[in-house]
């Protein structure tokens, strides 16, 4: 059964966002936007914004964001066809389903979607009924796992006969190319296929809004050769740095309580959420990336670590604390006894214990302080010298100048140091902070764009960076006739930030296409969570010449955008030209013979002239 196209357009185009958020949040208009509490995280002051132009929603606190089909299903906690569903019943609009269509029709992402949902059913139905399943079922009954639980998280077992899945895949017709992709089976090199499974307790990875798109398969005992954990590999549905597993069990939790804890294991986590503690994720065994925080920090800023004592649960916390610290997130690091893990904890202690651990966390500094006492750093001069300036780098890491400047006196309080020798390590720490990427540079010229982590991005002086956002930020203004304009003038391709390309070729691509140019269409069409908050994020934000152009007389609206975009393109070509100028005088410099410089000399008039030419405005 599926909704077509047209009609999904139909109900996006009825529909008012206003009107639906109004019904479930108190709205309140300021300027040409409505604002109200947000529903998604707990605030006191309005962070959560509404277009009604746009048809769009966004909170700058907690960044949620979308179109009204996205605000139904997170507010609702329901599907994107449900939130059709329930939209088209609200305006009174009849939908007529398409039949089932042909596999090549499907989109392929979904094909690999079902496959997943059908093995993990098929994983499912063997631990909780069929006989192959008796010494998984006694394992998790043995980790008081109770039945309840194991359908919640969808845990499951396959059997050990390295051809269960293979033929279970067979009897149900399930395309064996689309399941190697998805690596719920391998192939050897004699081209025999084989279950990768066999004989592994399964742990389904879900994404945040609950669909299964891996799994990770646990063995019972230490078998020769064999890893402990297996999981499934990258895929166009899986990206294992992109993950939290348990975000989708305990996402609702962790708002609620404004704090995620984060623990090792998957088994941890399960039997945490049996005891009452959902609002927790997991990292298994590594450390924390870039992109997993940033999923994390939409729904909390504060965070609580829980790693085992051992010393590769140490390292790892000490590389997830920089990456947290980096993105601004609050942390604390609890331990548990020794050889104890939350699971064991829990079990032998109850929830009440565990929550009494995770309040006595410590601030990371503490935290460090203690590890290197129990080194013993600190009973030598040269040593404690440097465990000093092994504190205060990840104090460099924080964009916070207040936070920092607390921990600084905390760290000087501690060790009985002057502040101003303290403030000197941070001054060089910083310096060396800042050799990271290019998206802390962009941070610290205080440009808005904490979201860009594409490795090709260059870095940009603010003015032009700021100008490229304006291009874009005016491609969304759903203005055809500015949009037409300016693409064609400037190509998607140049811009310098990848975001700006994606987003650029978007509105491009719809454009030529005769597609809408609405952005709340447009929106579902981005993949990329991160970009989506980005994008709204800045539609959002006032563009430099909105001010003004509220203020005067509407019917120059149009006469000021095409005033306001000319400049636009003009700072856009006189940025990209000068930038080949001073490549071309850089060359002249190292010109090998004197035909060679006076050839470049030559270019470099043209390009003078066409800088002259631009300047009068001729492009
Ligand atoms: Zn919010």
């Amino acid at each position: 059964m599926r909704i077509s196209e047209a009609q999904i357009e139909q109900i996006r185009i009825s529909a008012d966002i206003v009107d639906v958020i109004s019904s479930h949040v108190q709205l309140r208009k300021r300027g040409k936007n409505f604002i109200g509490l947000c529903p998604f995280h707990n605030e006191k002051t309005p962070s959560f914004t509404v277009s009604q132009d746009k048809q769009i929603f966004h909170c700058f606190g907690c960044h949620s964001g979308g179109n009204v089909f996205k605000f139904l299903m997170e507010y609702k906690k329901i599907s994107f066809v449900e939130s059709i569903q329930e939209m088209a019943a609200e305006l009174g609009i009849t939908l007529e389903y398409e039949n089932q269509k042909s596999e090549a029709e499907q989109s392929e992402t979904e094909i690999l979607y079902d496959i997943n949902t059908s093995v993990a059913k098929f994983f499912s139905d063997n631990l909780l009924k069929e006989e192959d399943g008796n010494i998984a079922r006694k394992y998790f009954e043995e980790r008081k796992i109770k039945p309840q639980t194991l359908r919640s998280f969808g845990l499951g077992y396959c059997p050990d006969h390295w051809d269960a899945t293979i033929n279970f895949l067979n009897k149900n017709n399930i395309d064996i190319e689309k399941s190697l992709q998805l690596g719920v089976i391998g192939k050897s090199d004699k081209g025999k296929l084989y279950d990768k499974f066999a004989g592994r307790m399964i742990f389904p990875i879900f994404s945040p809004n609950g669909r299964v798109i891996g799994f990770g398969g646990r063995i019972f005992d230490a078998r020769e050769g064999a890893a402990k954990y297996l999981n499934s590999p990258e895929s166009k549905i899986y990206h294992k740095g992109r993950t939290l597993y348990g975000l989708s069990h305990g996402k609702d939790e962790i708002r609620r309580h404004d704090l995620a804890i984060v623990v090792e294991g998957y088994m941890d986590l399960i039997s945490l959420h049996q005891h009452g503690v959902k609002n927790v994720v997991a990292v298994s065994g590594t450390a924390f990336t870039d992109e997993q925080v940033q999923l994390l920090s939409r729904y909390t800023k504060n965070t609580v670590l829980l790693f085992d004592a051992d010393t590769a649960g140490v390292k790892a916390s000490m590389r997830s604390i920089e990456i947290l610290l980096k993105q601004n997130m609050n942390i604390k690091i609890a331990t548990l006894p020794k050889g104890e893990d939350p699971d064991s904890f829990v079990q032998k202690n109850g929830s009440d214990a565990f929550l009494d651990v995770i309040s006595r966390a410590v601030n990371f500094l503490e935290y460090q302080t203690a590890i290197f006492e129990e080194q013993g750093y600190f009973n030598d001069a040269a040593k404690s010298a440097e465990a000093i300036r092994e504190l205060v780098k990840p104090v460099a890491l924080l964009n916070d100048e207040l936070k920092r400047s607390f921990l600084l006196k905390s760290i000087a309080e501690k060790f009985g140091l002057r502040e101003k020798l303290l403030e000197a390590e941070l001054e060089k720490a910083i310096i060396a902070a800042n050799k990271f990427p290019v998206q802390e540079q962009i941070q610290k010229e205080k440009v808005k764009l904490k979201k860009i982590s594409e490795a090709d991005d260059v870095k940009m002086p603010p003015a032009e960076f700021r100008n490229e956002q304006e291009i874009i930020i005016l491609l969304f203004e759903e203005n055809e006739q500015i949009t037409r304009y300016l693409l064609d003038h400037v190509n998607p391709d140049e811009f310098q930030i990848a975001y700006h390309r994606i987003l650029a070729h978007l509105v491009y691509d719809a454009l030529i296409n005769d597609e809408a140019l609405r952005i709340s269409t447009l929106l579902e069409k981005i993949e990329d969570e991160k970009l989506q908050e980005y994008l709204l994020e800045i539609t959002f934000e006032k563009y430099l010449i909105s001010d003004v152009w509220d203020q005067r007389k509407p019917e120059n609206k149009e006469k000021r955008l095409l005033k306001y975009a000319n400049d636009l393109i003009k700072f856009f070509k006189l940025y990209h030209l000068e930038k080949e100028i001073m490549q071309n005088h850089a060359l002249v410099e190292k010109a090998e013979d004197e035909e060679e410089a006076l050839r470049l000399m030559k270019n470099g008039h043209m390009l003078y002239a066409r800088k002259k030419e631009i300047e009068k405005g001729n492009y």
